[in-house]
């Protein structure tokens, strides 16, 4: 299959050409053959006029609990703590196969229709988010959610996983999930960490959300949940770390010794008054920053450029620093970051051999007029409704009707 796109403005999130207008871009099979100015010589199975239309990678989602779009609106305005031992865990312990599946195939299509094309998931049941995936069309790296107890059997369940994905699309990696610090005991996280070396996995984890994450710990072993993450070893494999809020020197130093890229989640962290994650200090500190919107249980939808927006303006505005990080870095986190985060080295970017992961924005409506600068509207005036394309692995998953 071939797909060419004619005459658009392509945003390639490559440092020497970021913005090109008039391009042509080819998808042959499911990578990108051909970007540039030239009309290439081929003959297209499908055309796509980009007319008035931008082109930019897809979104990567680097932190989600994609089912929970079942719990969307049932509990709001509650902290963290009263919200998931009152309400999210006693409704979780309700949860069936196939109620996963459909709050699955509900936030797959979300995050399609509002530009993600790749998520990382941490939930239960992933089997059945694995088939809503191969269905839907998306990538994903997924992992089965693991709290005490019964951790054998959790372990059992990735193994499964490991092997239904082996035989799937390849759209789909696995990776595991030790929840946190404070619904893992240290055998729990100590054997994930062991079975993530051992099969080559990387991890995905909550880190430092709330003061009371950091107390607690600091009661229990002595050491923030990053130091103690680090001693129990689950950062000797790559890591992915959401929400990062509460964090010393000390502990963003960890992080960048070992790689550890950390999943923004603003919207949620607000929304459950967290606090705001220090991501200016991050990123000087070296650590790669990605974008998440949790769960639809607590953002409370999948929309990322919601996450876009929300991170260019709210470490300026926290600062009193408009300089504090520009709109393309920002760009930068929910792309190419995202993509090297979740161990892709040929996504994020548009650019020949790359994997065809992509999204079209309609560019012709009044609150994107004028385009004075494109990357400053995706960030600053884009809606998720914007899109009308999303491309995945060169198969068009999504089109605006
Ligand atoms: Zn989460």
């Amino acid at each position: 299959m071939r797909i060419l796109i004619e005459d658009v403005t392509a945003v390639t999130m490559c440092e020497e050409t970021p913005v090109m207008e008039h391009a042509y871009l080819l998808i042959e099979g499911n990578r990108i053959g051909y970007i540039g100015f030239e009309k290439p010589d081929t003959d297209a199975d499908r055309i796509i006029d980009g007319t008035g239309l931008v082109v930019m990678p897809g979104l990567i989602n680097t932190h989600t609990h994609t089912a929970m779009t079942l719990l969307r609106s049932y509990a709001d305005d509650m902290n963290l703590q009263d919200w998931l031992f009152e309400k999210i865990f006693p409704f979780e312990d309700t949860l069936t196969p196939e109620m996963v599946y459909e709050g699955s195939v509900r936030g797959i299509q979300e995050m399609l229709a509002t530009g993600t094309t790749c998520f990382h998931d941490m939930y239960f049941f992933q089997e059945e988010t694995a088939r809503a995936a191969e269905e839907l069309g998306i990538r994903g790296v997924l992992n089965e959610g693991i709290t005490d107890p019964v951790l054998d059997k959790k372990l059992e369940k990735t193994k499964t996983l490991l092997e239904l994905v082996k035989q799937g699309s390849g759209r789909l990696k696995v990776g595991i999930s030790p929840h946190a610090v404070y619904t893992c005991s240290e055998e729990t996280l100590k054997t994930c960490a062991t079975f993530a070396k051992e099969h080559h996995l990387p991890i995905h984890t909550h880190l430092s959300e709330t003061v009371t994450e950091n107390e607690d710990c600091m009661k229990a072993h002595g050491m923030s949940p990053t130091a103690w993450m680090e001693a129990c070893g689950l950062f000797d494999v790559p890591c992915v770390a959401a929400h990062c809020v509460w964090l010393s020197n000390e502990d963003r130093e960890i992080l960048s010794r070992h790689g550890v890229s950390v999943s923004h989640n603003p919207v949620s962290n607000l929304k459950l008054a967290s606090g705001v994650a220090q991501i200016p200090e991050l990123v000087q500190a070296g650590v790669q920053v990605a974008l998440g919107s949790d769960g639809a249980s607590s953002n409370n939808h999948l929309d990322l450029f919601e996450e876009v927006k929300l991170t260019g303006i709210l470490h300026k505005g926290i600062n009193l620093d408009p300089t504090l990080l520009p709109a393309w870095e920002v760009l930068k986190m929910a792309t190419i970051n995202g993509a090297k985060a979740l161990g892709y080295e040929d996504l994020g970017q548009l650019k020949e051999g790359y994997l065809a992961d992509m999204i079209l924005l309609d560019f012709a409506k009044p609150h994107l007029t004028p385009n004075h600068n494109t990357i400053s509207n995706l960030v600053y005036a884009v809606h998720g409704s914007d899109v009308v394309y999303t491309i995945v692995d060169g198969k068009i998953v999504y089109q605006k009707s």
